[in-house]
């Protein structure tokens, strides 16, 4: 596969942009190997500045779930750009797609739009944080919530409750209110759990450490910890929203957070986020009550509109059980291929999500996800990427399959692996 001018891009990147890139992933530093730069994207498929092909599993980290350049995204984004593109005012469309929302997600009563996942999670927290009068969240080791300081923590060593920086800049005195247990852990929450805790926040199914499944009674176990406490439960469901169903997560498993986070699909492939919940605790944030979170461009018409469409053709009864028959297949055919070749690994998945792990555990959490072999997962990248197949660079991310993915992606990908696989041994 030729790459020259991915690689001259890179080089003139670096020289521009730390590591070249605007988001650490991107970098393939866990693969090795020059990022590819990509141009254009058609339904299931991204292409590179050198007029390579992929079969996309990314899909933009799970956002663009129609397919790229969607025709009728396109159309509806064209016309919201000819009327302008951003007022710092209210508009008819927001309002519409607040109203879109609270219909569609259990939890949601009231929502505010923001322009980033990061930007939810950190506005819900300080939400739970106002409302309840307490400072301290507990959020579980490899779930991923955006950059936002308090989110940043890694668990303190042994039983320590106080969670410590995970990354420079970070200051303690902050860290410190943040307890980090492991996932799927209720008994190692009740540890640490006590009346100053203003929220518990979780992927109520994890994507961030590759995909890893709430064990049964994990979920309904939190709920009734928070309400016991009067601490509040976030679901970050950035990722899960209108993914595992027009639902999310919380409709898959009948349980109902306090305040949901979403982002990525809701956007349709622009930049957006948003935070959602009880109207009681909506009503805390300004301009009615004292939680400060304002935005620029918060609730941009261009972005709303592309979330719109996308809810829109989501709602179409039948997608959901689409994207479950083609990722039943996908996944089938990457458990038999393996076999097959006589590969050890461990899929999780959840409807159109799941993760493939080079390892003979079972992944219920962060510490079994990290015994995945990343040299492997190395390999295997890199052999399906230059076979045109596009996967995440990290062996701890979650594949995507979306509506564009056709029968023959499908099957392309399967044989693809089966190439791959055998390579490995
Ligand atoms: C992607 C993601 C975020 C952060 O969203 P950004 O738009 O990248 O800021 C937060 N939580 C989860 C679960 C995510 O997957």
């Amino acid at each position: 596969m030729n790459i020259q001018e991915s690689r001259i891009l890179f080089e003139k990147a670096k020289e521009y942009i730390p590591g070249g890139v605007n988001s650490p992933v991107r970098a393939f530093k866990s693969v090795g190997g020059t990022p590819r730069f990509i141009n254009k994207g058609n339904g299931s498929k991204i292409f590179d500045v050198d007029g390579n092909s992929y079969i996309d599993y990314i899909c933009s980290w799970g956002a663009i779930i129609l397919g790229h350049a969607e025709i009728s995204v396109i159309s509806a984004v064209r016309d919201a750009m000819e009327n302008g593109t951003s007022f710092g005012a209210a508009t008819p469309l927001e309002v519409e797609l607040a109203e879109t929302i609270v219909d569609a997600v259990p939890g949601i009563e009231q929502v505010r739009l923001v322009s980033s996942g990061t930007e939810a999670v950190m506005s819900a927290i300080r939400l739970a944080r106002g409302y309840t009068n307490r400072n301290r969240i507990i959020k579980f080791e490899g779930c991923y919530h955006g950059h936002a300081d308090s989110m940043l923590i890694k668990a303190g060593s042994g039983a320590a409750t106080f969670g410590i920086p995970d990354s420079l800049g970070i200051p303690a005195d902050i860290a410190k209110y943040t307890t980090v247990v492991p996932y799927n852990d209720l008994e190692a929450v009740k540890q640490v759990m006590d009346t100053d805790v203003a929220a518990i926040i979780v992927e109520p199914v994890c994507g961030n450490m590759g995909v890893v499944l709430p064990q049964e009674g994990f979920l309904e176990g939190l709920r009734e910890i928070t309400t016991e406490y009067g601490s509040l439960l976030i679901f970050d469901e950035v990722i899960t929203g209108f993914r595992l169903s027009y639902g999310g997560a919380q409709q898959v498993y009948g349980i109902t957070p306090d305040i949901t986070c979403l982002g990525k699909i809701i956007g349709g492939g622009f930049p957006i986020g948003a935070y959602g919940g009880k109207r009681e605790i909506m009503e805390c944030i300004s301009p009615i009550g004292g939680v400060y979170q304002a935005g620029t461009l918060s609730g941009n018409p261009v972005a709303v509109q592309a979330g719109l469409i996308t809810l829109k053709m989501l709602s179409i009864i039948g997608v959901y059980e689409f994207l479950d028959k083609h990722t039943t297949k996908l996944v089938d055919g990457i458990q038999k291929a393996a076999k097959k070749a006589g590969v050890t690994i461990t899929i999780n998945r959840m409807a159109s999500m799941f993760s493939v792990f080079f390892t003979e555990t079972s992944v219920t959490n962060y510490s079994t996800a990290m015994t995945s072999d990343s040299e492997k997962y190395a390999a295997f990248f890199n052999s399906l990427l230059n076979d045109g197949i596009y996967l995440p660079p990290s062996r701890l991310e979650a594949w995507f399959v979306g509506l564009a993915h056709t029968a023959e992606d499908i099957e392309q990908t399967i044989e693809t692996v089966e190439r791959a696989f055998s390579r490995l041994k």
